[in-house]
C-alpha cells in the first residue's frame, strides 16, 4: 500500500497533469457519482492535495472531488486520445484539453463542498501530516507525549493516522531502526533524548522517502550500494524487507515479525526495549 510520500509524489504528477485546467469531460464509473458529471464540467481544477493516504482535487466551483486508493486503486495519465487497454475498472476519468487523468479500481472517491471536506470521516481524525511542512517535531513530541498515546507501543501508534498522518509499515520499521527502538515500546518510557529523537524521524524519513521517491537508508550509503550494483529496491531500506541479510550498522541478521497487524521488520542487536 502506498504510504504518505507515494500519494504525495502523486498528487505532484497528478497536478502536472492536470491542474489549472478546465475539465472538458468527467465520468464516473459508480453509479451514485454520475449525478454531478454534469456540474463538473467546465470547472477549474485549482489544486492537488494529499492528506495521508487521501487525495483532494480542490475545483474552482466550490466542490472537490476526495478519493483515497486503498489497495487497489491506480493512476494513471495519458492523452485523451490514447487511453490504455486495461482490464481494470475505471472508476474516474478526467479530461483536460487534451491530458486525461485516469483512477482505475479504487471504490472510496466522493465529490464533497468545502464544507462536507472537513467533515469527513476518514479527513477529521487524521493528525498532522508528516509531509505538511507546518508539522513541527515540537507537535510531534508532545502528541507522544500526550495520555492518548504514551501508553501504547510505538509500533501501532505509528501507524495510526489519527497520531500522525502519512506512515504506513515501511516508514514505521525503519523509523523504529534509525532510533534505535523495538517496536513494543512505549513513549512512555523514553528518556527526553531518545523522545526528541523519535520525533525528529518521524518527520524526517517521510520527507527524505518523497524527495528521493522513496529511499529511506542513508543517502550516501544508498547511492554507494546502487553504484555497486545493488539494485533501487535492494538498497533503498535499513530494514524493510531485508529478513535474513545484514545489519548495515552492526552486521547481526534482520529478523521479521507480526507485530500490530503487520510485519516488522527489525534489527535485534540495533532495536532494543529501552
Ligand atoms: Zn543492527
Amino acid at each position: 500500500m502506498p504510504e504518505g510520500p507515494e500519494i504525495r509524489r502523486l498528487a505532484d504528477a497528478l497536478e502536472k497533469q492536470i491542474a489549472g485546467s478546465v475539465i472538458d469531460s468527467i465520468r464516473f464509473g459508480l453509479e451514485p457519482l454520475k449525478q454531478w458529471e454534469q456540474r463538473l464540467i467546465g470547472a477549474r481544477i485549482k489544486k492537488i492535495e494529499s492528506h495521508g493516504k487521501a487525495m483532494v482535487i480542490r475545483l474552482d466551483n466550490g466542490l472537490n472531488i476526495y478519493s483515497h486508493n486503498q489497495l487497489y486503486g491506480r493512476w494513471f495519465f495519458c492523452n485523451t486520445d490514447d487511453y490504455p487497454d486495461s482490464k481494470r475498472q475505471l472508476r474516474l476519468a478526467i479530461d483536460c484539453q487534451g491530458k486525461s487523468a485516469l483512477l482505475y479500481s479504487a471504490s472510496d472517491i466522493s465529490v464533497l463542498n468545502n464544507e462536507e471536506l472537513l467533515l469527513h470521516p476518514f479527513l477529521r481524525k487524521l493528525g498532522p501530516d508528516v509531509l505538511d511542512s507546518s508539522t513541527t517535531a515540537e507537535q510531534v513530541v508532545e502528541r507522544l507525549r500526550s495520555k492518548k498515546y504514551k501508553n501504547r507501543q510505538l509500533g501501532g501508534v505509528l501507524t495510526d493516522q489519527s497520531f500522525v498522518a502519512g506512515l504506513g509499515n515501511y516508514l514505521r520499521c525503519e523509523i523504529l531502526f534509525y532510533c534505535g527502538l523495538h517496536a513494543k515500546v512505549r513513549s512512555r518510557e523514553l528518556n527526553e533524548k531518545k523522545l526528541r529523537l523519535l520525533a525528529r524521524t518521524i518527520l524526517a524519513l517521510p520527507r527524505q522517502s518523497y524527495k528521493t521517491a522513496g529511499i529511506t537508508n542513508q543517502l550516501t550509503h544508498a547511492n554507494k550500494l546502487m553504484k555497486q550494483g545493488v539494485t533501487f529496491e535492494d538498497a533503498r531500506f535499513y530494514v524493510f524487507r531485508r529478513q535474513g541479510l545484514a545489519c548495515y550498522r552492526c552486521g547481526t541478521i534482520i529478523e521479521k515479525n507480526s507485530q500490530a497487524g503487520q510485519v516488522c521488520f527489525y534489527c535485534p542487536l540495533c532495536q532494543s526495549l529501552v
